[in-house]
């Protein structure tokens, strides 16, 4: 039996939830508890912006897994569905000297903040008070960068960035998305982090990143 939604109470906490918030959604299984987390206190729609997935079969199963998430819980989402990897590529080797690799701390900088700014836009253009991200869930991203990356973005556009360190529902969110039987990745997203799953003596830079 799925539990749908089930409320927490995080009235009693620092951060106030603002009435209409926009939360990033990286994929379905970091999303849960986000979205519940304030769907019981305030409207709460997701927006899965995500140009940094490989290969498209990837991206189209976690586009997919967001569906069926928004199916349960009954919330909207905005989709940007276009698949289009290659400016996140060329847009990183911009930023980071072209080298051919970019290490995860430079690499991981850049996407934060491109889906964030895409986040926080789309949050101001469709008249929401706060945007907000499920990478706040995750325990294999750099949290303090992302909290710090979201604060700036907020002043930037003039608008509230809801934080909160989700990763206190770490658990329960594995729980949920196995009970909702939602597609869970074995890698980050971009092609680097597929390429690193593997040892080394396997990895070999495709031609389009050279
Ligand atoms: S490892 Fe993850 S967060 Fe870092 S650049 Fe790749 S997809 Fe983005």
């Amino acid at each position: 039996m799925i539990e749908v939604v089930n409320k927490i109470d995080l009235s009693s906490g620092p951060e106030k939830i603002p009435a209409r918030v926009l939360v990033h959604i990286c994929c379905g299984p970091c999303s849960i508890m986000p979205l519940k987390a304030i769907l019981g206190s305030a409207e709460v729609w997701g927006f899965f912006h995500n140009p940094n997935i490989h290969p498209y079969s990837e991206f189209k199963l976690r586009l997919d897994a967001v569906k069926k998430l928004a199916g349960f819980l009954s919330i909207n989402v905005l989709y940007d569905e276009e698949y289009k990897p290659i400016p996140f590529i060329k847009g990183l080797k911009a930023t980071s000297d072209g080298v051919k690799h970019p290490p995860k701390d430079v690499r991981c900088e850049f996407c934060y903040s491109t889906r964030l700014e895409e986040t926080a836009r789309a949050a101001k253009k469709n008249g929401f008070d706060a945007f907000s991200s499920s990478l706040l869930y995750s325990k294999y991203q750099n949290h303090e960068q992302i909290k710090g990356l979201g604060v700036d973005l907020a002043k930037k556009y003039g608008i509230l960035f809801f934080y909160k360190d989700f990763r206190d529902f770490w658990q329960q969110g594995i729980d949920n998305s196995k009970e909702m039987g939602l597609y869970r990745q074995k890698y980050c997203g971009c092609v680097y982090s597929k390429i690193e799953r593997y040892p080394k003596k396997y990895m070999k830079i495709p031609p389009v990143l050279k």
